[in-house]
């Protein structure tokens, strides 16, 4: 894109009335959208998490317009709503910005939650982005020649201390472009244990933590040891709660610096000279110089290095802020799998029973493409990822952004190339020929 790029916005410098806001205005204005089904002119992207902000900025630089659909009332949704407090980006704001506009320079090497959130916020209102808010995308299917796109918008408002819904409607959108946006951890994946209904305690998912405070004195149980998991677990050992934390897997857990340097970035760099297995023995080995032997801790690692498991099953390790420490100290205790819940706690494959009051479930995400995309060539119907790791682009006009397990990075990356994409065949679409029909 960046050829074109540089093209665009030289010819835009010479025009009074361009700027990027004005642009993305005309997208929200400009067009027939949506009501009676009318046929938009660009691309119709649902969700506007970072993936799909990334995506609509690029299209409005690129003179594009767009309709960005979001199913709640805010961008980004799950750092708004779905994180916990402490949360700072877990890789160094250089692999985490967003296309066209990099992080102020005054940010930290990793910024917190509510400085990504600020970014956002700067960053739509940078490319005058503006979604349709509380349109949730119920179904999408490509009729031949469009994609028609339903959405359901349920409006909402506290009244006697409920939610009550005070409207709801469907509306369809239709164009030649659809790009998925909905993200990877659309919805929280709960696993089935073995008696967790008859547990009396509470059980929650980590997407609903926000801080420790309300714990203290208890003692919970946090189940998974991804980056979530581990780091509800140090939150909570920070605001002196009795913490367990369950390790079922291998899991790689390296340090986020090593010797002052970004584990993620020094593995980016190694990875240009060395192949993948010598890497990984560089990095297992000064992980081990820094963080000791996890397996001893009740971490085992998995037989093959972390970034050749990333690269074959997209599995990311886990960035350590001081949970290992905390481990080590014996603030956090460490149990294998679960055999079975009972009503005051848990049995664990290793015989141990104990009582817990909360159990935190850092269980993961998953995506929801499945329930409201009715294509399955490109998207797998098994998991709502695109089936070829890496894919951005499908069939008939379909993308996806956000879908290759590379966080932001990734995003970023998706974003770029579809922007490119579309704009290849958009000055030929003849949107009149679709809305006479
Ligand atoms: C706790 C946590 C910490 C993370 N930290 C990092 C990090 O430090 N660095 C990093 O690179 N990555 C991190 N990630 C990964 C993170 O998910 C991505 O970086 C980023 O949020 C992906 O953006 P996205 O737009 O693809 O998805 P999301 O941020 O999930 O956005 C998707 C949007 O789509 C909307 N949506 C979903 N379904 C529908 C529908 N049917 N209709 C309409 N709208 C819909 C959602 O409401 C949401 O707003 C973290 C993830 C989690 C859970």
């Amino acid at each position: 894109m960046d050829r074109r790029f540089a093209e665009t916005e030289g010819k835009r410098a010479h025009d009074p009335l361009y700027s990027p806001r004005s642009a993305a205005r005309a997208t929200a204005t400009g067009f027939p959208v949506g009501e009676h089904g009318e046929v938009f002119a660009g691309p119709l992207i649902v969700g506007a998490g970072p993936a799909g902000l990334a995506v609509a900025a690029c299209l409005t630089m690129l003179g594009v317009p767009y309709v960005l659909l979001e199913r709640y009332g805010c961008i980004a949704s799950l750092w708004r709503h779905r994180t916990y407090r402490r949360l700072c980006l877990h890789l160094p704001k250089r692999f985490c910005e967003l296309p066209l506009m990099p992080f102020p320079s005054s940010y930290p090497e990793y910024p917190t939650r509510e400085q990504f959130l600020d970014y956002l916020d700067d960053y739509i209102n940078m490319f005058g982005i503006r979604p349709f808010f509380r349109q949730a995308v119920i179904s999408a299917e490509f009729d031949g020649e469009l994609w028609c796109v339903r959405t359901k918008e349920v409006v909402t408002a506290a009244m006697d201390g409920e939610e009550a819904v005070l409207s709801s409607a469907t509306r369809e959108y239709r164009s030649k472009w659809l790009v998925v946006a909905t993200g990877e951890n659309a919805e929280p994946a709960v696993p089935e244990i073995e008696g967790i209904d008859v547990f009396k305690g509470q059980v929650m998912h980590s997407s609903d933590y926000r801080c420790g405070e309300p714990f203290h004195g208890k003692k919970v149980l946090v189940v998974g040891c991804g980056n979530s998991g581990m780091e509800v677990s140090l939150d909570l050992s920070n605001h002196n709660v009795h913490t367990s934390m369950v390790v079922r897997d291998t899991v790689h857990v390296l340090p986020r610096e090593i010797m002052g340097i970004s584990t993620f970035g020094l593995s980016v760099w190694l990875m240009m000279y060395l192949s993948i297995q010598n890497v990984d023995r560089l990095l297992l080995f000064l992980t081990r110089l820094v963080l000791g032997d996890t397996a001893r801790l009740g971490i085992p690692r998995p037989s093959i290095g972390p970034m050749e498991l990333k690269k074959v099953s997209g599995k990311t390790p886990v960035l350590d802020v001081g949970t290992i420490g905390k481990i080590k100290s014996g603030d956090i205790k460490v149990f294998p799998g679960i055999q079975s819940f009972h009503e005051h706690g848990v049995e664990f494959i290793d015989g141990r029973s104990e009582y817990f009051d909360v159990v935190i479930l850092a269980t993961g995400y998953k995506s929801n493409v499945p329930y409201w995309l009715k294509e399955k060539e490109f998207f797998s119907d098994k998991n709502g990822f695109p089936r070829k790791p890496n894919e951005w682009k499908g069939k008939n006009g379909l993308y996806a952004a956000g879908f290759s397990r590379r966080g932001l990075l990734g995003v970023s990356m998706d974003a770029t190339k579809i922007a490119d994409d579309i704009i290849q065949c958009w000055n030929d679409t003849d949107y009149e020929r679709y809305n006479s029909k």
